[in-house]
């Protein structure tokens, strides 16, 4: 929802669709970008209900202008993805779904979430793995907690890539690999800002990456479909 991740999902979406189709072709996209000081301000103080409101006259917005599907470019605001999703005919792609499916194909069981605080501790992420995909999730450290949520509210929202923290969350990821944890997920859309030089033992999902993809696949098959009419 920062507009630093918004940039990487149009990037990599228009990318995909370029792979595909050659030439000058890109997705078909409209894009409504929020003020993410005033989101982010909601979220501390808690008012859910405001952000659904929000969130949802935007979705109908983009609705009336066309759009035949709706995403959301975050994992936290998922929180409020069924009232989105009520509030509009067409479908939203939800961020949870396509990383559940991504980590069943892999056969991965048991995963540690990186993401907000509002993505860790609430159970909007955490349950709707295991209610609909059957992968269980394992909490960072408290401590470690704290530290992913500085980064991303701090540095990465505001377009600071510091590698120190890049240092820190591989470490963070390396005290997992005795647990019984099969991979980190990385499920905030800012986090793999860090990771292009990251090594890692465990195997890591970006979130961005799999919603993107499964973004452009959907717009690929949109425009295959016009092209059939
Ligand atoms: N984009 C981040 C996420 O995926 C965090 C910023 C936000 O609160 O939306 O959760």
């Amino acid at each position: 929802m920062s507009w630093e991740s918004s940039a990487i999902y149009y990037q990599l979406i228009n990318r995909a669709v370029r792979v595909e189709l050659g030439g000058l072709e890109s997705a078909p996209i409209i894009l409504h970008s929020l003020n993410f000081a005033e989101i982010a301000s909601l979220q501390r103080m808690s008012d859910w209900d405001k952000l659904a409101e929000i969130l949802s006259k935007a979705a109908r917005g983009l609705q009336d202008l066309g759009a035949e599907y709706i995403a959301i470019c975050t994992n936290t605001m998922h929180k409020v993805a069924s009232e989105v999703q009520n509030s509009v005919s067409v479908p939203l792609i939800d961020i949870r779904d396509c990383t559940g499916k991504a980590l069943q194909q892999d056969g991965i069981q048991t995963v540690s979430l990186f993401g907000t605080l509002y993505t860790m501790q609430d159970s909007f992420y955490t349950d709707y793995l295991l209610r609909e995909w059957g992968i269980r999730t394992v909490a960072p450290y408290v401590v470690s907690q704290q530290q992913i949520h500085s980064i991303i509210f701090d540095e990465l929202c505001k377009g600071d890539v510091k590698p120190e923290s890049g240092v820190l969350i591989s470490k963070l990821v390396e005290e997992l690999v005795s647990s019984d944890v099969d991979a980190v997920v990385l499920a905030c859309t800012e986090l793999m800002m860090l990771f292009h030089e990251v090594p890692c033992s465990l195997p890591v999902y970006d979130t961005t990456t799999i919603h993107a993809n499964t973004i452009s696949s959907i717009a690929l098959k949109l425009e295959a479909s016009q092209l059939n009419k």
